[in-house]
């Protein structure tokens, strides 16, 4: 689907961000005209409930060419670029978010490491204005990526990122539902490298992640890409086996020695509840697993694409369908 007629592609994804879109647009449409060559701008409305859409199809770009992909329901940050990226033809992508957190400024400081032959442009958030907990959870889950991809990049969380159009190509042959684009494009590209770039709060609206969709965003990256979870677990089985043999060799001695123990019996129970306790967890943790399985075998497509308009929306073109897409 590459056009060598377009140069580069920015794909964004669009949920809820009606506060978002004028300045975005505003930025990106002044940045953009700085590039050489056709631009194209792919905005994938990813189920959005405002004024999103509309607000999109009221924009008059100068510098780029609109594609607005609307998706039938929301399909999640990542599966909503994967539809961005089959809808795109540069021959460089460039993702970023749409509340400005990432600023569409530094996109010439990607394309340029593109130009230069990488197959993956990564990022690194100077000074990352996001919640600390958070800021903290990335930094484990990174190291664990990297370990799984073995790219060691530092800040898989940022999605101003770059990538070749061969990349693109061999990210939407992988057919799963559960992914984490910068490190599926880890784990298909072969030469990458890494640029830090600015980094600000989120302009308008609020985060569309609240803990139970990080977690499961998480859980995603984490088990989409590594066992690392599951061999946790078996190394808690492990250390737990080897200190309950110690145990028992000590009460065997014990009541050798000193005769049958019967007290402390609410000190077993409590040991006993914190066992329980880890193996419902672990229990937990392979049911994780099965459900993506599942979820994987099932085969449903990962978007629906409701309608494409080129051009901004502002004039559907003849003959594009509203297909549903795989
Ligand atoms: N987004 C999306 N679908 C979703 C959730 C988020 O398309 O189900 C988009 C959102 O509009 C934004 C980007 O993904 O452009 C990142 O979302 P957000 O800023 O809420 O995430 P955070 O910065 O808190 O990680
Ligand atoms: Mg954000």
């Amino acid at each position: 689907m590459a056009d060598d007629a377009i140069r580069l592609s920015v794909v964004i994804p669009l949920y809820n961000e009606e506060e978002n879109v004028p300045e975005l647009l505003r930025r990106l449409d002044e940045t953009l005209a700085t590039i050489q060559g056709p631009v194209e701008l792919v905005l994938v409305d990813d189920g959005s409930r405002d004024r999103t859409v509309e607000q999109v199809r009221a924009f008059e770009p100068r510098s780029m060419s609109i594609v607005l992909v609307e998706l039938a329901r929301n399909a999640g940050q990542h599966n909503a670029i994967l539809a961005g990226f089959s809808q795109c033809r540069g021959q460089y992508v460039v993702t970023l978010d749409a509340d400005l957190q990432n600023p569409p400024e530094e996109i010439p400081r990607v394309l340029e490491q593109l130009e230069a032959g990488y197959a993956v442009v990564g990022t690194v958030r100077r000074d990352r204005n996001d919640p600390l907990p958070r800021r903290l959870a990335s930094r484990v889950v990174n190291k664990l990526v990297s370990r799984a991809t073995g790219h060691d990049l530092h800040d898989y969380g940022c999605m101003l990122r770059g990538y070749s159009r061969e990349t693109v190509q061999a990210m939407l042959a992988c057919p799963e539902r559960h992914t984490f684009i910068p490190a599926l494009a880890m784990a298909v590209a072969g030469s990458s490298t890494e640029i830090e770039v600015s980094h600000a709060p989120r302009a308008a609206g609020q985060s569309k992640y609240d803990l139970g969709r990080l977690l499961r965003l998480n859980f995603d990256l984490m088990m989409g890409f590594t066992s690392i979870p599951l061999e946790l677990v078996s190394c808690v089985g492990l250390v737990t086996a080897l200190l309950g043999l110690v145990f028992s060799v000590f009460l065997i001695v014990r009541r050798i020695v000193h005769g049958p123990e019967v007290e402390g019996v609410f000190t077993l129970f409590a040991i006993l509840f914190f066992f329980i306790g880890v193996q419902i967890l672990a229990l937990g943790l392979v049911g994780e697993y099965i459900a993506r399985m599942y979820d994987e075998i099932r085969g449903r497509p990962r978007y629906l694409v409701r309608r494409v308009y080129r051009n901004g929306g502002r004039r559907p073109p003849p003959g594009v369908p509203a297909e549903g897409e795989d």
